[in-house]
């Protein structure tokens, strides 16, 4: 999501005339965009602007965005010297605006306010991370309020974007030759628009599982969505996947923990049982659909009987990938308020162990993909050799293999030779 905020916003100021660069040292203006989900991500902030301030040579105008931007607000001028503008998540839009206020008139601007209704949600081509795969934001904001998230502080209720305007967006990119689409929200399948338009006609049991099949509709090469919410995620989604072969076979599925009774205190609104149900169907599909998800050990109240059960969780899921997390306490969450009572050496500790047992079992899951032939999407040179290409498989695998070139923006066959947790290696077919 960060990534799409900052690519709209170059995309807007290279409108108005800005030259964007990446070079800090070359730059009159330096934008941070800011994540607030852990306490450490906060902390690069505080260290990115003092390196700002003590650089030598003229200062930049430096602002700054994000989800730490819309909590703080005004009283990161206080906490960090060195800032001049603050905006707000919703309030990207205005980017321009807030630099030629601190251009003529110095330090101190901030605007935390709304989207305009106008909001253009689109990115310029030039400024998109790659030329063949783009985000395409369905759904912003999140009104779970899992205890333990700052993200319905900093990003606001849960509002979709409408079906049409997505699937015109779609278009779109596949016009300029976009290969890879990723429909991106903090929760994608909680997606509700305000009324059908675009929707019509689409069969499914669910807005999300309709909108997939709509946007399948578009003929775009591939399509990825991320983030899904377990509570939310409607087995009609699998067989949307099943049925369009454009849906690629790959599903991030946060779990968060393995114990009922830490997902309670989570407000998690999912119930282990629940969870294996959807994965069991997940598995059981036609496709080889690939599995990620996220945990957090270490929760106020987290017991070593609590931590087996995120143990036998991982080792019954058999995960693709898995994003492992030690609990940060967040100010202004309701878990804030508990008693953080797990000691940061048996954090530490959870989280050695669960990764050991997770890359384990990650070993044993990513073998079906050895001489198997996966379809991928030839992206970028690699940085470690000149003849090799790199790019990701439909189950969202970095594949490397020998290439040249003029292959970069197709997507090829592959023949897997070599596993490593990370990434896999083949030749082309
Ligand atoms: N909406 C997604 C969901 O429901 O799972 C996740 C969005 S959140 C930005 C990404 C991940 O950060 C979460 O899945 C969670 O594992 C982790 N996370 C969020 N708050 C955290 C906290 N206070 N401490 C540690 N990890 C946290
Ligand atoms: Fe945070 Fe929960 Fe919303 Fe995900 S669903 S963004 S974890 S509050």
């Amino acid at each position: 999501m960060n990534v799409s905020d900052s690519e709209r916003v170059a995309t807007s100021l290279a409108g108005k005339g800005y030259e964007i660069t990446r070079d800090e040292k070359a730059a009159d203006v330096v934008l941070i965009n800011t994540c607030s989900v852990r306490e450490k991500a906060e902390q690069k902030l505080y260290s990115r602007v003092g390196r700002i301030r003590h650089s030598d040579g003229p200062k930049p105008v430096v602002g700054v965005l994000g989800c730490v931007a819309q909590l703080e607000g005004e009283t990161l001028f206080k906490k960090i010297e060195g800032i001049d503008f603050v905006l707000g998540t919703k309030a990207v839009g205005r980017i321009s605006q807030a630099i030629e206020h601190s251009l003529e008139n110095g330090a101190g601007y901030s605007d935390l306010g709304e989207r305009e209704p106008d909001y253009d949600w689109n990115v310029a081509d030039a400024q998109r991370h790659s030329p063949y795969v783009a985000f395409v934001p369905i759904i912003e904001g999140c009104n779970k309020f899992c205890t333990y998230c700052i993200v319905p502080f900093s990003r606001g209720r849960e509002v979709s974007l409408t079906a049409s305007t997505i699937i015109r967006n779609v278009l779109e990119l596949r016009r300029q030759g976009v290969k890879e689409i990723h429909l991106i929200g903090q929760n994608v399948n909680s997606y509700r628009p305000l009324s059908d338009a675009g929707l019509e006609g689409f069969a499914g049991a669910t807005p999300f599982a309709k909108l997939l099949r709509a946007v399948a509709g578009t003929g775009i090469e591939r399509i990825k969505f991320n983030t899904s919410f377990p509570r939310d995620f409607h087995p009609d989604i699998v067989d949307a996947i099943e049925e369009n072969e454009n849906l690629c076979n790959w599903v991030h599925l946060p779990v968060q923990s393995g114990s009922d009774k830490v997902l309670r205190a989570m407000r998690r609104g999912h119930t282990i049982q629940s969870y294996f149900k959807k994965i069991d169907r997940l598995k059981s599909s036609t496709r080889d659909i690939s599995l990620s998800t996220d945990i957090i050990v270490g929760f106020p109240g987290e017991t070593d009987s609590d931590f087996l059960d995120s143990v036998k969780m991982v080792e019954y899921c058999g995960f693709d990938s898995a994003y492992i997390f030690k609990y940060s306490p967040r100010p202004g969450t309701p878990a804030y308020e508990m008693n953080d009572d797990i000691a940061p050496e048996t954090k530490a500790e959870r989280f050695l162990a669960l990764e050991s047992v997770f890359r384990k079992r990650q070993t044993e899951v990513l073998q079906r993909y050895r001489s198997s032939t996966l379809q991928v999407l030839a992206e970028k040179s690699s940085a470690k050799s000149a003849t090799d290409l790199t790019g990701h498989s439909t189950c969202h695998k970095v594949v490397n293999f020998k290439g040249s070139k003029e292959l970069l923006g197709n997507v090829v066959n592959v023949s897997i030779f070599d596993i490593k947790s990370n990434s896999l290696f083949g030749e082309l077919c």
